[in-house]
């Protein structure tokens, strides 16, 4: 497989030359992510639960000081990975470590006085209650993307805290050491993406990344094509009212699945997650056309 982009005609003339990845920065990640899940909190619909999730992904960037070293895959697993075009980190084998058990309680305790719907507050009192194999069962669900529909709030919080601790082994990895898997699965963790973003970075301004929603890699990925099947026959974009072209679902007609687009030129503050969070509307309107949503985001299980 190819890692190369293909030519696209809207950015002819341009020499944008992205990256194949962008490894996440867990320093900035989630305080970046909570700014902009406020910004977009003020006036909102979904007021109340996007300041909860302000709160969240600030909760998310404060516990990590002092949090137990991570432990990366040793460099024979990388190098077997590679070989294989397999994720380095394997969501399956995935073994609930120090770090990650640290960053869960660290982060059951400190999102506990945030204000937070009904629901979240009941779920969150319930998972700080459970036993052991309880918890590593939620683990479990939230990395094979089978979360309960009866449970949702419940693994925001675990999703939450695998999110922390994703981050933080990503980052230590070699972004040479990755390579590209298959349509829609995160070249670092297998991970499917939440959104994608067309980036406004020198150098690679106009490309696509998709971005994913479990350890916060970016990769590169074709601009007209299909995320979820790879086809890119019959493609059209739709978009809510009023948002000028900041964000459209590319909607494919073979797999009758959507992902979303956003376009980081339109607005430099675009967060993959928080704004596919506020950008719900969009989801309502083009599941209502018949569509299935194929970006997993843990903030926005159930539709
Ligand atoms: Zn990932
Ligand atoms: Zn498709």
């Amino acid at each position: 497989m190819s890692t190369e982009v293909q030519p696209d005609p809207s950015i002819i003339g341009n020499i944008a030359k992205p990256p194949f990845v962008r490894l996440p920065d867990p320093a900035r990640l989630f305080a970046d992510r909570a700014a902009r899940f406020r910004a977009l909190a003020t006036g909102h619909q979904l007021e109340s639960s996007l300041k909860f999730l302000a709160g969240v992904s600030q909760v998310q960037s404060d516990i990590q000081s002092g949090l137990p070293d991570v432990t990366i895959p040793t460099s024979d697993t990388l190098q077997r990975a590679k070989e294989h075009k397999m994720p380095p980190l394997d969501r399956s084998a995935f073994n609930p470590d120090p770090a990650f058990d640290q960053a869960f309680e660290w982060l059951l305790s400190a999102v506990e006085p945030l204000a937070m719907p009904t629901e979240a507050g009941a779920a969150l009192a319930r998972v700080k209650s459970i036993e052991r194999r309880a918890r590593d069962m939620m683990v479990h669900n939230v990395l094979a993307d089978a979360i309960p529909v009866e449970e949702l709030a419940e693994h925001i919080f675990v999703a939450a805290a695998l999110q922390v601790h994703y981050a933080r082994v990503a980052v230590k990895l070699n972004p040479e050491s990755l390579v590209e898997i298959g349509h829609g699965v995160c070249p670092t963790c297998g991970g499917a993406p939440a959104s994608t973003m067309i980036v406004g970075w020198t150098g690679a301004d106009g490309t696509r990344f998709c971005s994913c929603a479990t350890c916060g890699t970016l990769w590169n990925y074709i601009r007209v094509q299909c995320t979820l099947c790879g086809s890119n026959k019959k493609m059209h974009y739709q978009e809510v009212e009023g948002s000028e072209g900041m964000i459209k679902a590319e909607i494919c007609e073979d797999c009758r699945g959507y992902v979303k687009m956003m376009y980081q030129q339109k607005n430099r503050d675009i967060e993959p997650i928080a704004d596919d969070v506020a950008s719900l509307g969009l989801d309502l309107l083009v599941q209502e056309l018949g569509f299935r949503r194929g970006g997993v985001n843990p903030f926005l299980i159930g539709y």
